[in-house]
């Protein structure tokens, strides 16, 4: 019972140990898996940052370009309205107009226009290069509006430089406030190129600046084509029109991949810049790590998984071999019936159970007739045989599920018969005879019948009270049997009922 106890305990802590064994990796995944998540969130986190910043540097150093230009434009402008001034040498007027600004490496031509579009002043000359501007949209667009103030143009290839150029205009009022003309002054593209080339985005990254009708006006990296060309119109562009600034994960129009989309207005002006970063490189740093960490918590889990498993497996076959073990202390080895040990607890678990029930119990002591003559003539080996003939008679001999032949002794055996009275019993002892007769050894030409038994018979009523135990049974069918000897062997002898004197046995036959 304590060692059946022990066993029980035992594979209960093998599965506690199974089961902790398959949770730690569960545990080990999720909480890998929730760090993962955090880190990808804090890689878009940092993405957003970055994007904010990027928008932040460069609308400043944008927003404060086109305001030196504009400044000067509004210089010229005002210069002009000054009386006299354009009276005065080309040479002073040059000096009195234009400020060092004018001369700033992305500004391309600053220039004054007279109404028809023909240019009357140049501030790279004194004498002004020859042009006609009067077809330009910003030319137009300053002659039909009195009140346009600052004109910023689409992206054009200027006349005098052959590059693309912005032209930033403004309209000069004759004195009657009619159209006298405009200033302008262009910056050339390559300004956004060279403060774009100095971010560095990655290689799916992009800047755009747009001009507020949704005309692309710049973008990095550099394409042609996209030059001049209007996403008017576009979910993401609606998106950055109606919102100002902001930011927001969206597919890009262009290849349809997802991005990040960070965006701002600059200043007054009519300009929407916009930096993109892809979600691919965003989470590429991620990615690897992920990858690097994924595998390790997948190996490990794999290896405490892989180690549990063969844990649970050695548990297993130490609790089978025990059981195995434990099945051979309760078996005689030599017939494979229950030994003596198995009988003690047997009989007590039987007898038990009869009181309990209020079932009859009987009990047969059987022992092989001058046994040791077969060791003594045939030798110790043929005697084992005839000790494994007499457990295979005795098995034979039982009828019901619940009878349990065991050897006890050297050539000493006993049958339980639970609920089985003395007629029963009696029953089972000519059984025991007649199987017996049939025995033979032929390659010690022991013939069928020269084998023989005695046998004690006892049984009780133990809810009855009498016998108080089942060894007190024992004893009564072990002094029948010493009487069965007594009275010649081969033979059963009943015990009296408890306190009656022992009968005397008859041979085949039965004594009470
Ligand atoms: P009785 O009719 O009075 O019972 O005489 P017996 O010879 O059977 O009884 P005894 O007790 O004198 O002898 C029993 C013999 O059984 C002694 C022993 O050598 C033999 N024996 C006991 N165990 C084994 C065993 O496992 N194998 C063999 N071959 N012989 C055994
Ligand atoms: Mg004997
Ligand atoms: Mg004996």
């Amino acid at each position: 019972m304590g060692l059946k106890l022990r066993l029980g305990r035992f594979t209960w802590s093998a599965r506690t140990w199974i089961v902790l064994g398959v949770l730690a990796p569960i545990g080990m995944l999720i909480t890998s898996g929730v760090m993962l998540l955090d880190m990808r969130r804090d890689a878009w986190d940092k993405a957003e940052q970055t994007s904010r910043n990027l928008l932040r540097v460069i609308e400043r150093d944008i927003a404060r370009n086109f305001e030196i230009i504009d400044l000067s434009i509004q210089g010229v402008v005002d210069g002009l309205n000054v009386p006299g001034v354009r009276d005065v040498s080309p040479e002073l007027r040059q000096l009195i107009l234009f400020d060092r600004a004018a001369s700033a490496r992305d500004m391309g031509v600053m220039l004054v226009l007279d109404e028809n579009g023909d240019t009357v002043i140049d501030a790279a000359s004194v004498t002004p290069r020859k042009l006609n501007n009067s077809d330009r949209d910003y030319f137009k667009a300053q002659k039909a509006r009195a009140d346009l103030g600052l004109y910023i143009s689409a992206p054009v290839v200027s006349r005098l430089l052959g590059t693309p150029v912005l032209v930033l205009s403004r309209r000069i009022n004759k004195p009657d406030g009619s159209f006298g003309g405009i200033v302008l002054g262009s910056l050339s593209l390559s300004y956004f190129h060279r403060l774009f080339d100095r971010i560095g985005l990655g290689p799916y990254g992009a800047i755009n600046l747009y001009r507020s009708d949704g005309m692309r006006i710049v973008r990095h990296p550099y394409l042609e084509s996209d030059i001049g060309s209007s996403i008017a119109g576009t979910p993401t562009f609606e998106r950055f029109r109606r919102e100002g600034s902001g930011s927001f994960v969206g597919t890009s129009p262009r290849d349809g991949s997802e991005r990040h989309f960070a965006f701002t207005r600059i200043g007054d002006l009519p300009f929407i810049l916009n930096v993109t970063l892809s979600a691919y490189e965003i989470e590429a740093e991620w990615r690897g790590k992920a990858l690097v960490i994924s595998l390790i918590v997948v190996l490990l889990c794999g290896l405490t998984i892989g180690l549990s498993l063969l844990f649970w497996r050695e548990l297993r076959r130490r609790a089978a071999i025990q059981a195995e073990l434990e099945r051979l202390s309760r078996t005689d080895m030599l017939t494979g019936l229950p030994n003596r040990r198995a009988f003690e607890e047997m009989v007590a678990r039987l007898w038990t159970s009869a009181r309990l029930q209020g079932t009859p119990f009987s009990l047969l002591v059987v022992d092989a007739d001058h046994f040791k003559r077969y060791n003594d003539r045939h030798g110790h080996a043929v005697g084992d045989r005839v000790l494994q003939g007499i457990g295979r008679c005795l098995s034979a001999s039982l009828r019901r599920a619940g009878d349990i032949v065991c050897r006890v002794g050297g050539e000493e055996f006993v049958l339980l018969l639970p609920n089985a009275d003395g007629a029963a019993a009696l029953g089972a002892a000519e059984r025991v005879h007649a199987r017996m007769s049939t025995l033979s050894v032929p390659s010690a030409e022991i013939e069928a019948g020269a084998i023989t038994v005695s046998v004690g018979v006892a049984s009780a009523l133990p809810s009855a009270g009498g016998s108080t135990d089942p060894f007190d049974l024992y004893r009564r069918a072990d002094a029948a049997l010493y009487a069965a000897k007594a009275a010649g062997r081969n033979r059963t002898c009943c015990a009296a009922p408890e306190g009656a004197a022992h009968p005397p046995a008859a041979p085949h036959g039965v004594a009470d």
